[in-house]
């Protein structure tokens, strides 16, 4: 049985209760965890609160080698992690191995932050006098996580708040924790410092509590000693977190949906275009917040993009993540692919035609799990569900458009504004995209991936705040004001 990582020890729930954790490829049990509650979460705070007295009086720079130290003991224990991504996630070997991958690189970026961190110096009006803008570590922070990418999203949490010298309590998504609870038990093994002086990181530095949101992630939210809050999830647990959070004053950053619209004018590199608009759309079994989630094609080359898009997804292997052969797994919810076919149902009845999928992937084994066909829909009309709803799964609607005004407006009339692609060899084109595209990210001629190097994140529905980049440290330090007068 899995365990939770509270104050440096590997320990059950205080009320002693577990639940399950299935395959959503096979429905079997893959292991059980610890369903932790209010109190599990007070332990964590009081162990984090401790730790914050030591971890922040660690050097920046012994702060950056115990990052990369903690990634060397994920890369050795990679293979093993992956297997457990696979199996409570769905996702394929290969995409396990990924993310990863994603996580090493996220948390190895912030590494080599820790020590760069800078104030400044402030000439005031004052004379004999001036000022310093000094910034410190906030506290005890909170990092909540959902299921699509459990290791990089607690990563994109977990790195830059121990590079600012914060400590962090993880909440995974409660049916992916399994991955996250061997990779942050890793993580707490990290070492610093040289000989004799060599230490792991204090007790309660990193923490992670198993359990449901409705009593784990509300206390996080409300428990007046975490002082910064981490979300990614869906945009109504957002508001949620927002409001309860902002009870207490909390600082809040909210990762949350998108639909994600991909322009292709009839000038782009077509080859490239439809390879990325599979990847963006079906990687992940298509459960990605910045995924291509409304395919906009200039007339002229909408026929032909569609065909071959269309062949590359029949030849696409739904099956078991684990098998070799599979390109792409399961829905990880039963509830989510009903929201999907509920989602496709009522675009063909507003009159979207199936290019190809539009069904479950039937027979065999995949009776077994939560299996779902890639899916085209073409003439879908712009109020269904698909045009307007964020689609979490592998489902993509294709709408055309006469000029790049009038795809700018339709993709802009989205109420979420995460991610975004323009693709054209036309300089001019692809600047008056990156101007009027209302999206926290805009990427030309390029897959929506997030860089670890650029800061990432969403305007309107999709959030508020960034991670990635240098930016993410600005959200886990307070910039103190300082005036030093001469006397
Ligand atoms: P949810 O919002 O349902 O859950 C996200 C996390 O919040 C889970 O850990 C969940 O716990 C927890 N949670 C649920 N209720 C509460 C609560 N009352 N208080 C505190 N925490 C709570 O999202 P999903 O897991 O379904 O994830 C999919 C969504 O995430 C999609 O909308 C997707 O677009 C978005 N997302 C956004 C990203 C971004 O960077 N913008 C990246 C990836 C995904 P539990 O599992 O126990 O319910």
């Amino acid at each position: 049985m899995a365990k939770m990582l509270i104050g440096g020890e590997l320990v059950d729930s205080v009320s002693g209760q577990t639940y399950e954790v299935r395959n959503p490829a096979t429905g079997a049990v893959v292991d059980t965890v610890p369903k932790g509650n209010e109190k599990d979460v007070q332990q964590a705070v009081g162990a984090a609160e401790t730790a914050f007295k030591e971890w922040s009086d660690v050097t920046p720079e012994d702060r950056g080698v115990a990052l990369t130290n903690a990634c060397a003991l994920i890369k050795k224990n990679g293979a093993e992690i992956a297997q457990l991504l696979t199996q409570e996630q769905g996702k394929t070997l290969f995409e396990a191995g990924l993310e990863i991958h994603h996580l090493v690189h996220g948390l190895e970026f912030y590494a080599g932050l820790a020590s760069k961190v800078r104030g400044s110096h402030v000439p005031l009006p004052q004379k004999g006098a001036y000022g310093m803008v000094v910034r410190q570590p906030i506290g005890v922070c909170g990092g909540i996580v959902p299921w699509n990418f459990p290791l990089t999203l607690m990563g994109t949490k977990l790195g830059p708040a121990l590079a600012a010298g914060n400590t962090i309590i993880i909440k995974p998504a409660s049916t992916t924790p399994l991955a996250t609870v061997r990779a942050i038990e890793l993580i707490a093994q990290a070492t610093f410092g040289e000989g004799k002086a060599q230490k792991t990181l204090p007790k309660g530095t990193v923490q992670v509590v198993t359990g449901p949101g409705s009593t784990v992630g509300e206390e996080i939210l409300k428990n007046p000693h975490i002082r910064r809050i981490a979300f990614t999830g869906s945009t109504p647990v957002g508001r949620h977190v927002m409001e309860v959070a902002g009870r207490e004053i909390k600082r809040v950053t909210l990762e949350l949906g998108g639909s994600d619209p991909m322009i292709v004018m009839d000038d782009a590199n077509l080859d490239l275009a439809i390879k990325m608009a599979d990847i963006g759309r079906f990687f992940n079994c298509g459960q990605m917040c910045l995924g291509v989630k409304r395919l906009f094609l200039q007339e002229s080359i909408a026929e032909s993009f569609v065909g071959k898009l269309a062949d590359i997804l029949k030849t696409k292997t739904v099956g078991n993540g684990a098998s070799k052969e599979t390109r792409m797994g399961p829905i990880h919810l039963e509830s989510q692919r009903k929201e999907i076919e509920g989602q496709v149902e009522d675009a063909k009845a507003r009159g979207a035609k199936v290019i190809f999928g539009g069904e479950r992937a039937k027979g065999g084994e995949l009776d077994k799990g939560f299996f779902y066909l890639p899916t085209l829909l073409t003439n879908v009309p712009d109020d269904a569900r698909v045009s307007v709803e964020e689609t979490f799964g592998p489902v993509l609607p294709v709408f055309t458009f006469k000029t790049l005004d009038e795809a700018l407006a339709k993709a802009n009339s989205s109420e979420f504004g995460l991610g975004s692609s323009i693709w054209t060899r036309n300089l001019i084109s692809a600047n008056k995209a990156i101007d009027k595209l209302q999206a926290g990210n805009v990427w030309v001629n390029s897959l929506h991936y997030g860089y670890d190097e650029l800061p990432f994140g969403g305007v309107k529905s999709s959030g508020l705040g960034r991670e990635h980049g240098p930016e993410a440290l600005d959200y886990y330090l307070e910039p103190k004001g300082v005036v030093v007068v001469n006397v």
